[in-house]
């Protein structure tokens, strides 16, 4: 019988093009919207120092500029979506240039697939992937699953209620991917709290436990990556049903729990980051990522 340790075994030893290939874009990532602005932040630009409240003046030759929160990119104006509605509850009137700066943002990974942000663009699932990593290394056992994945979806409808009730968009007072940006730009502790409860919660409680169930931006995405035209794809032919690829899912192994079973083609579930753990792990090539209709999970 194949026990979860030995498909995790299975798992650790294949290491693939998807994995490299992201981790490439990750760090492309983090240098296109972390350095412009902590060079400019730390002088180095020669543009002065800004503190959180002041913020940075935008040199209109740069292509791109701002956070994963904010940017400019090549003459486009954007902001993230889930602020964006967080602001336009806080206001209790619909902002529509914040709406039309998160437009861009949601019809590109809307195409693709929501939570690719998730996989390939935010830093804190590096962060997260790091600590897992470290807590393989230490040895510590933790629950597997211990908040089901789906509430994210309910806690990102809750901060939209409560932003309004408070008139502050408040997932942004604690928001991990600002307070990343913080320190990085200013050197600041700011919001360093959450993502130190986040890395002990991960270390301690329940494997990926934020962003598998916690995080409100990544039910956000969850709730648009329903419609992506890109995802993992499965030939029944090649599976062995070694369960490998469920011990690698970033996200949550019962989101494969369709494909394997032979109900589905391709993995429909809006929770799919697009990481391609699974594909890189799958010792048969049962996997692959590709182009797919979101009306035609059988596809
Ligand atoms: S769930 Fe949240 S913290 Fe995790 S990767 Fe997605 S946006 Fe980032
Ligand atoms: S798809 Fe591949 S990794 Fe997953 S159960 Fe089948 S053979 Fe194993
Ligand atoms: S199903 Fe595959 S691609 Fe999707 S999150 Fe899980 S491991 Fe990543």
């Amino acid at each position: 019988m194949i026990t979860w340790g030995s498909r995790f075994a299975v798992a650790k030893k294949r290491k693939g093009r998807w994995t490299i290939a992201r981790r490439v874009v990750q760090i492309v990532v983090a240098i296109l919207f972390f350095v412009p602005l902590s060079a400019a932040g730390w002088s180095a630009l020669g543009l002065g120092f800004s503190s959180p409240e002041e913020p940075l003046a935008t040199p209109s030759g740069f292509a791109w500029w701002g956070s994963l929160s904010s940017s400019h990119l090549f003459g486009l104006d954007l902001l993230d979506p889930f602020a964006a509605l967080q602001v336009t509850a806080a206001a209790k009137s619909v902002a529509f240039a914040g709406l039309a700066w998160a437009l861009p943002v949601l019809v590109a990974y809307g195409m693709v697939r929501g939570r690719a942000f998730c996989g390939w663009a935010c830093p804190v699932n590096l962060l997260c992937e790091f600590v897992d990593w470290l807590r393989g290394k230490l040895g510590i056992a933790v629950r597997e699953r211990a908040v089901p994945r789906k509430a994210k979806v309910g806690i990102a409808a809750a901060v939209l209620a409560l932003s309004a009730v408070c008139s502050v968009p408040v997932f942004e007072l604690v928001n991990p991917i600002s307070a990343v940006n913080k320190a990085v730009l200013f050197g600041s502790f700011a919001g360093v709290f959450t993502l130190a409860a986040i890395v002990f919660a991960e270390l301690f409680w329940a494997h990926r436990v934020w962003c598998r169930a916690l995080c409100p931006l990544g039910g956000m995405y969850e709730t648009l990556g329903c419609v992506g035209l890109v995802s993992v794809k499965i030939d029944h032919d090649l599976c062995v049903h070694c369960g490998a690829c469920q011990a690698a899912c970033l996200c949550d192994p019962e989101i494969l729990d369709d494909v394997l079973s032979g109900k589905a083609g391709r993995v429909v579930a809006g929770d799919c980051m697009l990481c391609g753990k699974c594909v890189d792990v799958c010792p048969y090539s049962a996997l692959k990522i590709g182009f797919a209709l979101p009306r035609h999970p059988e596809l």
